[in-house]
């Protein structure tokens, strides 16, 4: 009863993401989360292959990280950082300093990956500002990208599938290459980069950076592609004088199977955006590194501050989980597990690829991906429905259903995720 009242305010007032408010959908409560599992408020528990949005790489209620959030909260949750300064924040810039590329010695924090992308994108064109060089004020990226959902975000976004449709007379105009479509070094071709480097060639003059995921695209599409682009974009980079952001929010602490993905292709960025799991998913954080020279530069010749100070920057109780959650990560036997669950999806999920509605089945690390040949859409009546009724929680998009389960999961718990899709997978073939 409780519940349903619950459900029913919610439809009636509550936003959720990308969602409508006369259309709301199937919603469910969850009460309590552990491990890999949520637990609805009707007692029935189901297997999480989201990691929340990519975030909860230790599962949900780990004793480590509720610790150290309670003895902060003991000591001080929140002072503001203009002026003021803290261990957990000291503490937290250290790791990050030590886990990321040498050349990244500067960290700003910030509260939403969004919102480090946002700044990111500042960092670039106040670099070429304080170098009198305004006019560089422009950005190129890859299609199927995703950044974010604020504006300068979102205009660096796929232009097709992200929300350009409806601000495109809102947001600027930047540059945007085919997205890559090698998949391994072994089948690279030099005419994958052709589009990226006419680009860069041509635009040089107005280009403060090239912004992309790497390795592998997130919302904007679950692609996967090959270290050598990055090694290509990097030098063209260089040859060009743009900077490269390297966005490795989904991508960040391990998930394609080392810790950044960037070391695959052992390049290093300029500016480097982390979020989502950087607090292991419990509360939300995310930075902007920067390298020695697009700090020093920002602030060249009088060019004065970087201009951004959020309210909660730096916010102690995140911080001090973040440290919490990196330590664990360290410790932890995290790249077995990324290697074993790799193993595990592409056992279980690559026998698909011969389906009829399967057009194609994209591992990586702990990132399993089946693209279909057709869009969910007309299927959202029955999909998420049986999709929990199987005990999992898995949330398909336009024509993908993926999962990026927390390291921790067991494989049997891996198999349950895997059996769920075959058996929407299956359902669908029979219904087309
Ligand atoms: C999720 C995501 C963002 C945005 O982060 P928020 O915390 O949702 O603002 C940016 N870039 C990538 C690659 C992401 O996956």
């Amino acid at each position: 009863m409780e519940s349903n009242n619950n459900l029913r305010f919610d439809a009636e007032h509550i936003w959720h993401p990308y969602s409508s408010v006369t259309q709301p959908g199937l919603m469910h409560e969850v009460s309590s989360a552990s491990g890999v599992r949520l637990t609805l408020s009707d007692g029935r528990e189901i297997i999480d292959g989201m990691s929340s949005w990519w975030s909860t790489i230790h599962g949900y209620n780990h004793p480590r990280l509720n610790q150290a959030a309670k003895s902060q909260i003991d000591s001080m949750s929140h002072v503001m950082f203009g002026g003021l300064t803290h261990q957990p924040a000291i503490e937290l810039a250290t790791k990050l300093i030590d886990i990321t590329a040498e050349p990244l010695q500067k960290v700003f924090f910030t509260d939403s990956g969004s919102v480090s992308v946002e700044v990111a994108i500042k960092m670039a064109i106040q670099y070429f500002f304080s170098q009198d060089q305004k006019q560089k004020h422009r950005l190129l990226t890859i299609r199927n990208g995703y950044h974010g959902d604020t504006f300068g975000a979102m205009a660096v976004c796929d232009p097709v599938n992200g929300m350009h449709s409806m601000f495109e007379h809102a947001l600027p105009k930047h540059l945007f290459a085919p997205a890559p479509t090698c998949r391994n070094d072994e089948d690279w071709q030099d005419s994958d980069i052709a589009d990226f480097r006419d680009l860069i060639s041509t635009h040089h003059d107005e280009l403060a950076a090239v912004i992309l995921e790497p390795l592998v695209q997130g919302a904007g599409g679950m692609r996967i592609y090959c270290p050598e682009y990055l090694r290509q974009v990097r030098a063209l980079c260089d040859q060009y004088n743009v900077l490269l952001i390297l966005d490795e929010i989904a991508t960040g602490f391990g998930r394609t199977g080392s810790l950044f993905a960037y070391e695959q292709a052992d390049i290093c960025p300029d500016i480097l955006c982390v979020g989502k799991a950087l607090t292991g998913g419990y509360v939300t954080l995310a930075a902007t590194l920067c390298t020695d020279k697009v700090a020093q530069g920002i602030s060249a010749n009088g060019g004065g501050v970087l201009m951004h100070g959020p309210t909660f920057m730096a916010n102690p109780l995140a911080c001090r989980i973040a440290c919490e959650s990196i330590d664990l990560l360290l410790e932890s036997n995290w790249q077995q597990q990324v290697n074993d669950i790799e193993s595990q999806l592409s056992r279980e999920l690559l026998p698909y690829q011969n389906e009829p509605s399967v057009k194609e089945v994209r591992i990586k690390g702990a990132i399993g991906v089946v693209e279909l040949d057709k869009q969910l859409d007309e299927h959202m009546d029955w999909l998420p429905k049986f999709i929990v009724d199987q005990g999992v929680w898995i949330r398909p998009f336009r024509n993908l259903i993926y999962i990026m389960p927390p390291y921790i999961i067991s494989q049997e718990d891996l198999t349950q995720l895997t059996k769920a899709i075959a058996n929407i997978i299956k359902k669908l073939s029979t219904m087309s």
